[in-house]
């Protein structure tokens, strides 16, 4: 079977209940992936298994099924991928892109400068490598060359991360695989041509193309969905984000999802969440998305 022109997916972590800023997110990627008549796929991110939370990835599972989300292939998860993960390490190791690290967080923040997120590695194990018995996270090397990508709903994004990041954990000291890499290794194996995903995730995304061309893997189109205004003007926050979804009333969800994505408004006949779908895929438009230009510079100060 020759593989589709576009797929997606939707990545919830399971560390609780569908909230309204994921919800947004899975009818973004998955309007957009219909109206391309591609493919959708969910995977679930359960790789910190420190952060899972019992019952979630069901209770996801079902909400999505509530809203008449229907994947095209059986959710993947990625405690179940760690070996992908790991031969992707081993060529980063081999190509000589990650080093060992001890450093503790502490120690860091004595040193470093900070960064974007965090403190930026000064390089400690890089210029004086650990003990080979001592027990170690991975950290991926950096360049020091722009980043840049072409976001579609952002525009144009460039990052520099030896100056903003610095070299980062792909494998942390307690053997679990960070997000950075298990999100790029899935997206190569599940073969996904378009991200579309909240865009708390806009700035993860250049180490994410670093880490696609250390590995030779081509670098998906992405679409980060910003935070939106409300229609009544209000500006919506992690504090409504966070509220629960009620599947009760998916309608009234994804009604309330699909203005929060700045889309045209739905006709008052529709009744049911296979009519909005019916309706909603060849009227979905991402330019609609309402996108403050200037949101898009926001970083933090170091910048
Ligand atoms: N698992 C991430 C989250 O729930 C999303 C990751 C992604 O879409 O790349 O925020
Ligand atoms: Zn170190």
């Amino acid at each position: 079977m020759s593989s589709p022109v576009y797929r997606g997916r939707f990545a919830p972590s399971p560390t609780g209940a569908l909230h309204f800023g994921s919800l947004a997110a899975a009818v973004a990627s998955y309007a957009d992936a219909r109206s391309h008549s591609g493919e959708w796929l969910i995977r679930i991110e359960d790789v910190d298994e420190t952060r899972n939370k019992a019952g979630a990835e069901q209770a996801i599972l079902s909400d999505l099924r509530a809203f008449g989300m229907s994947p095209d292939q059986e959710p993947v998860r990625q405690s179940e991928r760690g070996h992908l993960y790991q031969e992707a390490l081993d060529r980063l190791i081999r190509s000589g892109a990650a080093y060992r690290c001890t450093c503790s967080r502490k120690a860091i923040s004595a040193i470093a400068r900070p960064g974007c997120e965090g403190f930026i590695y000064p390089g400690t194990c890089l210029n004086t490598p650990p003990p080979p018995d001592a027990t170690a996270a991975w950290r991926f090397k950096v360049g020091g060359e722009l980043i840049r990508f072409r976001d579609r709903i952002a525009g144009e994004v460039k990052q520099n991360l030896a100056d903003e990041i610095g070299d980062f954990v792909i494998r942390r000291i307690d053997g679990y695989f960070a997000y950075q890499l298990a999100v790029v290794v899935d997206d190569q194996v599940q073969g996904i041509s378009d991200v579309v995903r909240g865009a708390d995730l806009l700035w993860s995304t250049p180490r994410q193309i670093a880490l696609q061309g250390q590995l030779d893997y081509p670098t998906p189109r992405y679409a980060h969905i910003p935070l939106v205004m409300g229609r009544d003007g209000h500006k919506l926050s992690k504090r409504d984000n966070a509220y629960p979804v009620d599947t009760a009333d998916p309608l009234s969800g994804l009604l309330a999802a699909w203005q929060h994505l700045g889309q045209e408004d739905a006709p008052a006949s529709i009744g049911s969440c296979e009519a909005f779908w019916f309706w909603a895929v060849p009227h979905w438009n991402i330019n609609r998305i309402p996108h403050d230009r200037n949101r898009r510079h926001e970083q933090p100060e170091s910048l």
